[in-house]
């Protein structure tokens, strides 16, 4: 592809079909694995663009966008999921609520109570801090069982569990991704969602059922603007 063209849909379609490659090295399949394809930060058409691909589950970062993006796509002709994988504050769920198909990110009893107020039985994953890297969000693995249980008595449909690996080489993310797996077996939950692009085969090898996949697919995200 030309620096600064934009992308099409056969070097998008090239790209998934490498990622997926990547994922089948490392162990997995397009069976097993659910691939989240992150559009924060590019605009609705590249959204489309995924969407017009095949690319039926998307991940956003933050409110505005993902209310931004929504109605346009779910007016277009390739209906998509929304999945919210930021940090989320509780007075941004109820305009969520009706576009969001798995709230990933339910780090807290208090975020696990909003949703369960304006979106009875919701799907959620409980986002599960490995890495010790406050930055990376998610409630301590101590706590993760007992969130894991509040959810489901709330009425949640708590799927399984959601990490982001520690910043730097791709084997640095594999202890976090190890203890996600061995967390979600001992609680019976059948979702991990871990790996992003930089360390989706160690994720994959360590058992993710979910990836989230921005910059290997859609390339480097434009600047974010400073007020969000
Ligand atoms: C941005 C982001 C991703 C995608 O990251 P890439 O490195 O571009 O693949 C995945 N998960 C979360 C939580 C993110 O914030």
């Amino acid at each position: 592809m030309t620096p600064g063209a934009p992308l099409g849909a056969a070097e998008l379609r090239r790209r998934v079909d490498r990622l997926w490659t990547s994922v089948e090295e490392a162990g997995g399949s397009r069976d097993a694995v659910t691939l989240v394809a992150v559009t924060k930060g590019f605009d609705v058409a590249v959204a489309e663009l995924a969407a017009s691909c095949d690319l039926s589950d998307l991940g956003e970062n933050y409110a505005q966008e993902l209310l931004a993006k929504a109605p346009v796509l779910a007016a277009g002709p390739h209906p998509v999921r929304w999945h919210a994988i930021g940090r989320l504050q509780r007075n941004k769920v109820r305009q969520l609520a009706p576009v969001v198909h798995l709230w990933q990110t339910v780090d807290r009893l208090e975020l696990a109570t909003e949703i369960a107020r304006r979106a009875p039985g919701a799907r959620v994953l409980v986002q599960v801090n490995t890495s010790g890297e406050p930055a990376k969000g998610g409630i301590d693995p101590t706590g993760a069982p007992d969130l894991v249980r509040a959810a489901a008595d709330l009425g949640l449909a708590v799927e399984g569990l959601m990490t982001v690996g520690r910043t730097g080489p791709p084997e640095s993310a594999r202890p976090g991704f190890t203890a996600l797996s061995t967390l979600a077996d001992r609680l019976g939950l059948v979702v991990r969602c871990m790996g992003m692009s930089g360390d989706v085969a160690v994720a994959v090898q360590e058992g993710a059922t979910m990836v989230r996949i921005g910059s290997a697919l859609f390339g480097p995200r434009p600047a974010r603007p400073p007020d969000r």
